[in-house]
């Protein structure tokens, strides 16, 4: 994806979007369409966009069925994704609302089945019915399960090919995408925001920071609160050999533990057809954590040095030590699959890729569930979009940009305010 290496950074401009992730893109878009007459630069680190969570994930269009009722999240994904449906629609981005099925296997997972089913009502996700058996059966047949949930708008789609689409509103309305540019630092002026990067200093009116596993960095440093803090969690997927793919019609997810704001190891079929096993939930050594084995000094220490790791680590480390064996023994997340597909065997899958979620952990350990955004002078930062971040896109971008002229007194369509 590299629809703008060619184009250098701007020495100025009214808004820096700073991340060339989906949200980023969607954010830049979003602006360019309701102040048409303000300057809108992304500038990305990589030398191509979307590289890290939005290429990097199940490719689910979720419903809103797991969010608590009030919610950020509830909201956003529920508008994100009938938006995301009627954008793709519009400029014939493959998407497939193929449905999925949320299994119990056990008696004790059928309360907070009932009560996933009440949130989806409360949160407007309409159509959600309760199976039983047979009824999960009739929908995939090598499922088993005592009782399941069918949310038929669920849906697949590629995330990075939506971000390309947004990066194109972007440049067609005027914006610039400079990549191969990771801003270093942010220094109030009088008038702007002197934006140190690769590849210089541009001055901008404000920004949003939309740097996904990175950003509390850009946040701590314009001076927002260090709680909380971003601690990367690798999520490793196999994927069903070629002849096995008839195992799974579409999307077969688990109840989810509640305590946790993971949705458990899934079996997904992708819009190019491969089906996916995972992902698994690891803290990891790095935030580009894409090898197993990848340590970046800095990151371990960030992680480390949070006191919030060591009361979740505290807290959860039974949880861990499955994840370690799931993570470390391929036949191990197999099982875990294997209690929704028992035909499952270790020889129908191979390695797939790994994902790195950009997760908030407060200094009390708790892992935070919502989106959260915060404001410095001149800056907004998003510091928690992790799934649905991809789903909710287009509504978190609304929602960004109407706080930004809140926060910073735009008004919709009009000139900048650089006072
Ligand atoms: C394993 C996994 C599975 C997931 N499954 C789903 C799913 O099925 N459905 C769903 O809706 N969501 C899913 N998600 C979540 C979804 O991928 C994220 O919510 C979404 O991609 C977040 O987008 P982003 O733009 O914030 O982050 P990113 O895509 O990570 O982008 C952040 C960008 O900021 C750039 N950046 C960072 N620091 C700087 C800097 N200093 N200067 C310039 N640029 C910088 C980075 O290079 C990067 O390109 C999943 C995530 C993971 C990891």
């Amino acid at each position: 994806m590299s629809s703008g290496d060619a184009q250098p950074s701007p020495s100025r401009c009214d808004f820096a979007v700073v991340g060339g992730g989906i949200v980023g893109l969607a954010v830049a878009r979003e602006l360019t369409h309701r102040h048409p007459r303000m300057s809108v630069c992304v500038l990305e680190r990589e030398g191509e966009l979307g590289t890290h969570q939005t290429s990097h994930n199940s490719g689910v269009v979720h419903a809103g069925v797991y969010y608590t009722p009030g919610s950020l999240k509830a909201r956003l994904c529920v508008e994100g994704a009938r938006e995301l449906y009627a954008y793709c629609a519009e400029r014939a981005i493959a998407v497939e609302a193929c449905g999925k099925v949320i299994l119990a296997t056990r008696p004790d997972e059928l309360g907070r089945l009932e009560e996933l089913q009440r949130r989806a009502a409360a949160n407007g996700v309409t159509s959600v019915q309760r199976i039983d058996a047979a009824g999960i059966e009739a929908i995939e047949p090598h499922a088993r399960g005592i009782a399941g949930l069918h949310v038929p708008s669920t849906g697949i789609v590629e995330f990075g090919a939506l971000a390309r689409a947004y990066a194109r509103d972007v440049l067609d309305a005027g914006g610039t995408i400079s990549t191969g540019c990771g801003v270093q630092g942010m220094a109030i002026g009088a008038k702007a925001l002197r934006v140190t990067h690769a590849r210089g200093v541009t001055e901008a009116g404000h920004a949003i920071v939309c740097a996904g596993a990175w950003s509390d960095r850009l946040a701590i440093a314009a001076g927002a609160d260090p709680d909380p803090r971003i601690v990367p969690f690798r999520g490793a997927y196999l994927r069903l050999a070629p002849p096995r793919r008839s195992l799974v019609r579409a999307l077969i997810y688990p109840v989810p533990d509640p305590s946790l704001p993971f949705l458990g190891v899934h079996l997904t079929r992708r819009i190019d057809g491969e089906v996916l096993i995972g992902p698994t939930a690891l803290i990891a050594g790095a935030r580009d954590a894409y090898a197993l084995t990848r340590m970046r000094g800095r990151d371990v220490r960030d992680t480390l040095a949070w006191p919030g790791t060591w009361r979740l680590i505290g807290r959860f480390w039974r949880t861990g030590l499955s994840e370690l064996h799931r993570a470390a023994l391929r036949a191990a997340l197999v099982r875990a699959a294997a209690r929704y597909v028992p035909e499952l065997r270790p020889g129908d899958v191979e390695p797939a890729f790994a994902g790195v979620r950009a997760q908030a952990l407060g200094r009390d350990g708790r892992l935070i569930d919502d989106f959260v955004f915060s404001a410095t002078p001149r800056a907004l930062h998003v510091r928690n979009a992790p799934s649905p971040g991809a789903t909710s896109s287009l509504a978190i971008a609304r929602h960004v940009v109407g706080e930004a002229e809140r926060a910073f007194g735009l008004r919709e369509g009009g000139p900048p305010s650089r006072a």
